[in-house]
């Protein structure tokens, strides 16, 4: 990397998320006068975050109420945490038209102190991420913080020497398709930091870097879930029969059906949006077995069954998106292998980089803005020996509630990863009692079994990515790489049928001329899917220049 050093500012971070935004909000109020720069990929704030979201509420109280004197006063905070869950149903769907609810199992599970139990979220917040986000950067901005949107981040340079980071390099602009100079060439710059923070979220492109660079360790590999949602505008009847502070998650049809199968980790949700619209979700373990599955074709067949239509029937889906998130919990969060730093030094990992997501609860929005905290609670006591920070923020995140509930929620995800649904599930309800176990990365799981519940039409993919409003420049060199196309033909295709075709929610890869190739980059959602569940792991995801991507406004 060239030594051109024209950027320094004394707390970079990676990523306007909930994370980041939270550690920028609060060492601001911790220290004002200090200088700190956010580098973020999405042309605008909250446009690359989907997510549920249920929030429970306490970091962000603690952050506000700190920061802000009077915030849930105004406007915006009565605006995006505008609706409390006050309903909540947990079913097990059989078939398109038989539902249960496990409410009852779930209050028992709680009242015995059992994992299950955790998934209850009376009280909590339903918000919509993207809206929720952009509000958070509009407080970090109110305080002096200098947000950089549409500026993605590819490297980190890390000094073996003193095992520090130094910087972060920024992605070129101007490049065509061949990676030669355009006129309007701009070279990404180098941002030197004293500290350097590291909030991308799942999957981060410069966190996965620095964990090698730096030799961070997991004890678990880290295991993903790919969820798909649409917005969808309903009548106000519908709505109303719904209710806008009602949660509903469902486990069971179409991803799982026990012993006849199919069998994936994952379920439906439904939440309530603003006037009139009603967010649906799928979310799957990424270590489904069937060649041919498509998140988006078990959205669809959830959406047809009697529970979920008659809420959304004759709807318009008005926007949609994709996105993975980190499931491996407590043993798959990256560490240093002598001192248990989560980062090293002067860099620490946040949020869904750190994978700070309690699959019990399947919630991690509270942890993000917790570790945000955190992280903001160790620079500032680290300013005058910043090579201390990684430690202090781990000890104050092994002493916080981040760190216990992960460690509750240990075994959960990898319970059912090693036992399959149908034993995995009635287990992972002791799983606490079980030891850990040695579970494979999800993309090793592909068999060439088909999906029992194959739609016979495509998904619509081209309306789904219009409706994520996702583009790029065209005249720049490709985002994604397929790393050896013998592979391909000799091993995927043959056996599995070239699945990235089908899977990825974007329809970015294609069959042209007999080679599987990502034809349509400028379609992709950055979910990452692709890198995580290629059966050979032949794919690459690099960031693209700046601005690309999606633009959610109310996922
Ligand atoms: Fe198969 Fe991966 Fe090649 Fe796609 S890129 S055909 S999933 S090996
Ligand atoms: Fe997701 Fe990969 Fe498809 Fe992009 S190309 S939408 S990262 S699966």
């Amino acid at each position: 990397m060239p030594d051109n050093n024209y950027n320094k500012t004394s707390v970079l971070i990676v990523g306007a998320g909930p994370a980041g935004l939270s550690a920028a909000i609060q060492l601001k109020t911790l220290k004002p006068q200090l200088d700190i720069c956010i580098v973020e990929k999405a042309a605008g704030l909250g446009n690359h975050n989907l997510s549920g979201a249920v929030l429970e509420a306490e970091p962000l109280h603690t952050l506000l109420d700190s920061a802000v004197p009077g915030w849930r006063q105004t406007p915006d905070a009565r605006d995006v945490l505008a609706k409390k869950v006050d309903t909540e149903s947990v079913l097990f769907l059989l078939g398109k038209s038989l539902s249960f609810n496990l409410l009852l199992f779930m209050k028992l599970a709680k009242l015995f102190h059992l994992g299950p139990g955790q998934m209850l979220h009376d009280g909590d917040y339903i918000v919509q991420i993207s809206k929720f986000t952009a509000w958070l950067g509009k407080i970090a901005k109110s305080l002096g913080v200098e947000i950089l949107t549409g500026f993605a981040a590819e490297d980190i340079n890390f000094d073996k020497s003193t095992g520090t980071a130094t910087s972060v390099k920024l992605v070129d602009q101007g490049r065509d398709k061949e990676g030669h100079k355009q006129p309007n060439f701009v070279e990404g710059e180098i941002i030197n930091a004293r500290f350097i923070i590291l909030a991308e979220g799942c999957d981060g492109l410069v966190t996965e870097k620095f964990i090698e660079k730096a030799g961070l360790q997991r004890l678990s590999p880290q295991l993903f879930s790919l969820g798909v949602k649409e917005l969808i505008k309903v009548s106000p009847q519908q709505y109303q029969s719904f209710s806008a502070s009602r949660v509903v998650h469902a486990m069971g049809f179409p991803i799982w059906t026990p012993l006849v199968g199919p069998a994936m980790f994952g379920g439906g949700i439904i939440y309530p949006g603003d006037n009139d619209h009603i967010a649906v979700g799928m979310i799957v373990g990424l270590d489904w077995k069937y060649r041919d599955f498509n998140a988006q074709d078990a959205l669809s067949l959830f959406k047809e069954h009697k529970f979920v239509k008659q809420f959304i029937e004759g709807g318009t889906v008005v926007e949609a998106g994709a996105k993975m998130i980190p499931e491996g919990g407590f043993y798959a969060v990256p560490r240093d292998p002598v001192s248990g730093a989560i980062g090293r030094a002067n860099c620490l990992i946040l949020g869904d980089s750190a994978g700070f997501v309690n699959m019990l609860k399947i919630k991690g929005l509270h942890n993000a803005i917790n570790s945000g905290i955190q992280a903001a609670n160790a620079v500032t006591e680290s300013l005058d020996n910043p090579a201390a920070a990684a430690k202090t923020y781990t000890a104050l995140v092994d002493g916080s509630t981040i760190n216990k509930e992960m460690k509750s929620a240990r075994n959960f995800r990898q319970t059912v990863a090693k036992f399959g649904t149908t034993l995995g599930f009635p287990l992972s309800v002791f799983s606490n009692f079980l030891p850990r176990f040695t579970v494979e990365e999800d993309y090793k799981a592909m068999t060439s079994a088909p999906y029992r519940l194959k739609p016979d039409k495509d998904f619509d993919k081209d309306t789904f990515t219009a409706v994520a409003a996702t583009e790029h420049r065209e005249e720049q060199p490709s985002h994604l790489s397929i790393l050896d196309r013998n592979i391909c033909d000799q091993k995927c295709t043959p056996n599995f049928n070239s699945p990235c075709i089908t899977f990825c929610p974007a329809g970015v890869y294609e069959t042209v001329q007999g080679i599987v190739k990502p034809a349509n980059p400028s379609n992709c959602l950055h979910c990452k899917t692709c890198q995580r569940k290629c059966p050979f792991d032949n794919i690459r995801w690099t960031a693209p220049e700046g601005t690309g991507g999606p633009r959610y406004k109310r996922m």
